[in-house]
């Protein structure tokens, strides 16, 4: 970036720009090489006007989350990263209506815990399932997240959006997900930031949605690689089969590239055993497609992203 552009860049936000940051401290992966800058956009006016600025000063950025769902590039990234700030981490619950459902809005870069937990203290139902998934509000629309046979696009009902045009409400009626993405979000790419969401929930017993919680909780630590770096499900579930069961078919558990390696105990986490580069990762990647491929004629898509 040009200096003069560094110094404009600095005078947007009202925190420190981390120049040439690391981004492994960014990701559950623990791995990627450094962003030329990052920066947390701390409310709407200062995220409007980074915007503003990557346009005017053609600037390439991507607004990340809590990066569980993501691999960096040992490469790092030529641009700015943006985080967003504590003025998107709010949880605002609406008055419940007659028939007991209740509105709530929580903002993009909300924790997706904090906000199932604070559905639980109000006893509210329909959220339970985001409980353990470690990512935001923002990053779970962008990937429609989902657990259990649920998903973020059956509770949502409002989307907030911050583009170069300005902030625009989308009802989820006019939004079209799919398995693991939101499909319009391809439009709307390295120009849209998920600001706010507002999910539909029922009035229940927060005895009773505390113990659904407890009990998906539980599953998880039961069936998922634990203190190792990943990124979750490495990838989506081909129709009517599932990818770790075709991984662990192909006899490809605990097979290793380098530091990263293929989790014992869930094939479809890849894993970082300490140590991994984004090359490891890619290259466990292929292997795993390959002879998938080979074995089954089946092609696995990553559901994670890539920057
Ligand atoms: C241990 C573990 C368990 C997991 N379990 C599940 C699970 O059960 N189900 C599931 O679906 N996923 C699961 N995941 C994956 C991940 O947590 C989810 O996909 C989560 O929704 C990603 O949120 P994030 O904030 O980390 O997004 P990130 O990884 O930071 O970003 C994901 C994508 O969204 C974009 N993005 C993020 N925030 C915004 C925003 N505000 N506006 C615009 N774009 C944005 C990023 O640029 C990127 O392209 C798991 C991951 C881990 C590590």
């Amino acid at each position: 970036m040009h200096p003069l552009f560094r110094e404009e860049l600095s005078h947007i936000i009202s925190g420190q720009v981390e120049w040439n940051c690391p981004l492994s401290g960014y990701t559950s992966f623990a791995i990627g090489g450094p962003a030329e800058a990052l920066v947390t956009a701390e409310n709407k006016a200062e995220l409007a006007g980074l915007l503003d600025f990557f346009s005017r000063r053609q600037v390439a950025w991507r607004v990340i989350g809590k990066g569980t769902n993501l691999l960096i590039r040992d490469e790092g990234f030529a641009g700015v990263i943006v985080l967003l700030g504590l003025e998107f981490q709010q949880i605002d619950f609406g008055i419940q209506q007659e028939d007991g459902r209740t509105r709530v809005s929580a903002g993009g870069g909300c924790g997706l815990t904090r906000l199932a937990m604070s559905c639980m203290e109000k006893g509210l139902a329909g959220l339970e399932f985001v409980t353990g998934i470690p990512g935001t509000v923002g990053g779970a629309v962008i990937m429609n997240a989902g657990a259990w046979g649920s998903e973020i696009a059956s509770v949502l009902k409002a989307l907030t959006v911050l583009t170069l045009e300005g902030e625009r409400t989308l009802q989820r009626r006019d939004l079209d997900f799919g398995y693991r993405c939101w499909h319009d979000f391809h439009k709307l790419y390295g120009r849209t930031v998920v600001i706010n969401a507002d999910f539909e929930l029922i009035a229940d017993d927060p005895e009773a949605v505390r113990r659904r919680c407890s009990q998906l909780q539980e599953k998880r630590r039961t069936s998922q690689p634990k203190g190792k770096g990943n990124a979750g499900s490495f990838f989506k579930n081909p129709e009517g089969d599932s990818a770790g069961r075709l991984i662990e078919a192909s006899g490809l558990k605990g097979r290793q590239v380098g530091g990263a390696m293929i989790s014992e105990q869930h094939a479809n986490f890849l894993v970082n055993r300490g140590g991994a580069t984004s090359a490891d990762v890619f290259s466990l990647m292929r292997l795993v497609q390959e002879k998938v491929k080979e074995d089954s004629g089946i092609e696995l898509d990553p559901e994670v992203h890539f920057i």
